[in-house]
């Protein structure tokens, strides 16, 4: 019987397990800590432009979600072509990395030795059960001496902080297991490119309250809520380190920077991907490629991990050293002038899967759900590294579970299906 559900976040998983639950006559309210809908898709506009809390986009198969699909159908999409480089020993090559892009990008000897390392890199079958063998050894089992240390390792160090060999092959499995070369060579005709809302992400956002709202949902902001009140399911997409502190959920932040670079022409490259430790971002990318509306002067979002650099100084006073940097990784021309526009800093957006984090995970999600009324879902929710449509799966799920009456304590077993979500990027 359909009763009383209090939602706790707006951000899209919110958004869509309110709105699906609604549907089904459920009396829902979301409470929101933040002033506005949207969380991690929660829009800006910096120097007039739309922009994301660091670029987002969809990649088609993210319309097999139904929920979005139905969403889509009726936002104005605009199809994208990738147009990423990795920046790697001076040169700037094609994202995602394919044997041959790698060959070509870095001569002869280099080249040779990274293709020879893929070619070579024994594949062991991945294990789905809970053997851990860590980042370092399953990323050389896929692709490689050459190109773990030459690529992956020093990006697994940036973003997360954390000495490879340490790190869950969880987090390689999401981003690398797709990098045998054979799928590496299928790529161009599987991802033919990117699909943007026309006018952003909020108008994803947008629709998502609009819907909520014709379904009798009541949305409350600016207001910060444990999962207490007199209701009879609590859906929970805040962070799961908060319901169960004691359990060492760890987490790393970013920065984000957005520069504006007068008077420049830069490249035709969406996204420069940059694993070598001389630069303090992972990530960089260009606005205008993000959106309808073009960026003038043209404008860069920089991604910078918690941690890179000297943690007392803020980074708006380090404007110089970090246009530096982007000179020396090739994307701003020498002497350009570059210019803080906006800043943003999301303390724990990466959850940090150490080897044998799938135990606590579990454990997490037994206590969370043990009072028989609180389901986590969600990035936060379920500490997942996850895309936007897989946050909203995981609340279509979780409404169908709730409207279907099963037992909220068996909704941990149910979320391990969660676990095999493929992070897209
Ligand atoms: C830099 C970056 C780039 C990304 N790029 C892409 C991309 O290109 N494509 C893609 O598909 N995905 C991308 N993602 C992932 C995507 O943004 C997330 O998966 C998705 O937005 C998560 O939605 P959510 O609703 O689960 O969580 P959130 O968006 O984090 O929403 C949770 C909400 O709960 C609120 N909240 C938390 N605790 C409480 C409380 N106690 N009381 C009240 N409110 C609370 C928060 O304020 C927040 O609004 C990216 C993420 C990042 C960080």
């Amino acid at each position: 019987m359909p009763g009383r559900a209090l939602v706790v976040g707006a951000g899209v998983a919110g958004l869509v397990v309110a709105w699906r639950l609604a549907e089904h006559s459920w009396r829902v309210q979301v409470c929101e800590q933040q002033a506005q809908a949207g969380g991690l898709l929660a829009g800006r506009r910096v120097d007039g432009v739309a922009c994301d809390l660091g670029a987002h986009r969809l990649h088609a198969a993210a319309l097999q979600i139904p929920v979005l699909a139905e969403l889509a159908r009726d936002l104005p999409m605009i199809v994208r072509p990738r147009k990423g480089r990795i920046v790697l020993r001076g040169q700037h090559l094609a994202y995602p990395p394919t044997p041959w892009g790698l060959a070509r990008g870095l001569g002869l000897v280099e080249g040779t030795r990274f293709a020879v390392g893929f070619a070579a890199a024994p594949r062991w079958r991945t294990t789905h059960g809970d053997d851990d063998v860590g980042f370092a050894a399953f990323v050389r089992a896929r692709v490689g001496e050459a190109a773990y240390a030459g690529f992956y390792a020093p990006y697994a160090r940036k973003v997360w902080g954390l000495d490879p060999a340490d790190l869950s092959q969880t987090c390689a499995k999401q981003r690398v297991s797709a990098a045998a070369p054979w799928r590496l060579l299928r790529r161009p005709v599987e991802r033919p490119g990117f699909l943007l809302p026309s006018t952003g992400f909020g108008a994803l956002v947008a629709a998502l309250v609009t819907r909520c709202e014709r379904s009798g949902v009541t949305l409350d902001f600016g207001q910060t809520v444990q999962p207490q009140a007199d209701v009879d399911r609590v859906v929970y997409t805040g962070h799961l380190s908060d319901l169960v502190p004691d359990l060492d959920l760890g987490h790393r932040g970013l920065h984000l920077l957005w520069l504006a670079v007068p008077g420049a022409s830069l490249a035709d490259v969406d996204t420069w991907y940059c694993p070598e430790a001389q630069f303090s971002f992972g990530r960089v990318t260009q606005v205008g490629h993000f959106g309808a509306q073009a960026a003038s002067p043209p404008l860069l979002c920089v991604e910078i991990p918690q941690g890179a650099g000297p943690p007392d100084q803020p980074w708006s006073d380090r404007i110089g050293e970090l246009a530096g940097q982007l000179t020396a990784a090739g994307i701003v021309p020498a002497r350009a002038r570059v210019e803080l526009r906006d800043r943003a800093w999301l303390p724990r957006v990466y959850p940090l899967h150490r080897r044998g984090w799938r135990q606590r995970w579990r454990e997490a999600l037994r206590r969370a759900t043990a009072d028989g009324r609180t389901l986590p879902i969600g990035r936060q929710g379920l500490w997942l590294h996850c895309n936007l449509d897989h946050a909203m799966h995981t609340a279509d799920a979780a409404a169908d579970w709730i409207a279907t009456e099963r037992d909220v304590r068996q909704w941990p077993a149910h979320a391990e299906q969660f676990l095999g979500l493929q992070v897209r990027d």
